[in-house]
């Protein structure tokens, strides 16, 4: 089995990198990409028990990028090692406009009469705290009954302690990324609901090599649209379940919601083939 799309607890999962490639094993996946939010520290960990579990790494990113004021989430997948160091520093500048973000929506949240502090919620988000950490936090401490209620009522884009991060444009992302010899992907393209296809066409001049096909999110006919959509537009395809953990409960690794993720060996194959990093020695070595 494969499974294109993982976070660990570097970014918003709750698995520890050893703890993922142990659930990858048991689960029965050969393939795994860890795509967590803006950091490679996760998959910099795992290689060493990939190793050790013959299990076949991939090294991913997921980046929060902006299209027309929209959060467009943007995959990465099959870098070039030698042209890695600029794109890591380049994570680095995303993370501290993330944390000064952090430092505005605590403000926020103390305001509206929370008693929450920085350190506390970075105690939960490690490298990269995020909102998911401000939302365990808030139902922690009892102010709310899930996190999906932390979303909807504080933290989400309409609720009432959004605030503002810089994000990079989605041109940008899909630069960045290319430049570090790696192929990008749309995330889960049902978030975007009915603007998607309008969008799609300005997202493929950017440089957008595929769509994420398959995800937890995604029904059969959402999985049928983005292969034919793919398809008219010369574009590849990857999948994943988008697993975090107990963050995001009911998902399971490979598989998905109650088992409607599944991603073909074809698609992986296709993948390497079109890598730019899959013909250079560097790229090669993955794992
Ligand atoms: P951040 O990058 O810190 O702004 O947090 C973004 C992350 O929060 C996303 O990657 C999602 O995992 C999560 N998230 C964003 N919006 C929602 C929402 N409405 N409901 C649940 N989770 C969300
Ligand atoms: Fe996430
Ligand atoms: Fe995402
Ligand atoms: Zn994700």
């Amino acid at each position: 089995m494969i499974d294109l799309h993982s976070h660990t607890h570097e970014s918003d999962g709750t698995f520890s990198p050893e703890q993922l490639v142990a659930e990858a094993r048991r689960a029965g996946v050969r393939t795994l990409a860890i795509t967590d939010h803006d950091t490679f520290r996760g998959y910099d960990q795992a290689r060493a028990y990939a190793k050790q579990a013959s299990l076949d790494l991939i090294c991913g990113i997921e980046l929060s990028t902006k299209l027309h004021r929209q959060s467009v989430h943007l995959l990465g997948y099959f870098f070039d090692q030698s042209r890695l160091p600029e794109f890591r520093l380049w994570l680095l500048t995303l993370q501290a406009s993330r944390r000064e973000r952090n430092v505005r929506l605590v403000e926020r949240l103390r305001s509206l009469g929370f008693d929450i502090t920085l350190n506390e919620v970075e105690a939960r988000g490690r490298g990269m705290t995020g909102r998911p950490h401000f939302a365990r936090l808030l139902m922690e401490k009892g102010y709310v009954s899930s996190m999906q209620q932390a979303f909807d009522e504080y933290l989400t884009e309409s609720g009432k302690a959004y605030v503002e991060r810089m994000e990079p444009d989605f041109a940008e992302g899909v630069r960045r990324i290319r430049e570090a010899g790696g192929l990008t992907s749309l995330a889960h393209p049902v978030r975007l609901k009915e603007m998607f296809q309008a969008m799609l066409p300005q997202m493929r001049n950017a440089g957008l090599d595929a769509l994420e096909a398959y995800h937890s999110d995604h029904s059969l006919d959402d999985s049928e649209l983005y292969l034919t959509l793919a398809g008219r537009h010369g574009m590849l395809v990857t999948g994943g379940s988008d697993f975090h953990g107990a963050n995001k409960p009911g998902i399971e690794l490979a598989t998905g919601r109650n088992g409607n993720v599944c991603v073909p060996e074809g698609v992986l194959t296709a993948l390497r083939k079109a890598s730019p990093s899959f013909h250079t020695a560097s790229g090669a070595d993955q794992t």
